[in-house]
């Protein structure tokens, strides 16, 4: 019984891992060629809604030619203040 789950786990697991996308492909993308599927280039993709966690946001994104599916992954870069806090002005 539990071999059979194992199994289970283990054919799923191949399957996803034989979906990921090799270095090069990852490279290219991440480096300009974002408007176009990484698995076969059609510009014919469309973003669905951003996911914003602590940290970083994601967008899942699918390709409309060959119905690949994949998430766009950002991370905290960068801060800035947009308005001062009350304590700061308080302290000059
Ligand atoms: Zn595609």
């Amino acid at each position: 019984m539990s071999n059979m789950i194992d199994e289970a786990r283990e054919k799923a697991r191949k399957n996803i891992m034989d979906k990921q996308l090799t270095d090069q492909e990852k490279e290219s993308y991440i480096n300009g060629a974002s408007n176009r599927c990484p698995k076969c280039k059609s510009e014919d993709i469309a973003g669905y809604a951003i996911e914003v966690d602590a940290g970083g946001c994601w967008q899942t994104v699918s390709c409309n030619e060959c119905h690949a599916e994949w998430n766009d992954i950002y991370t905290l870069r960068d801060v800035e203040i947009v308005i001062e806090s009350d304590d700061d002005t308080q302290s000059n």
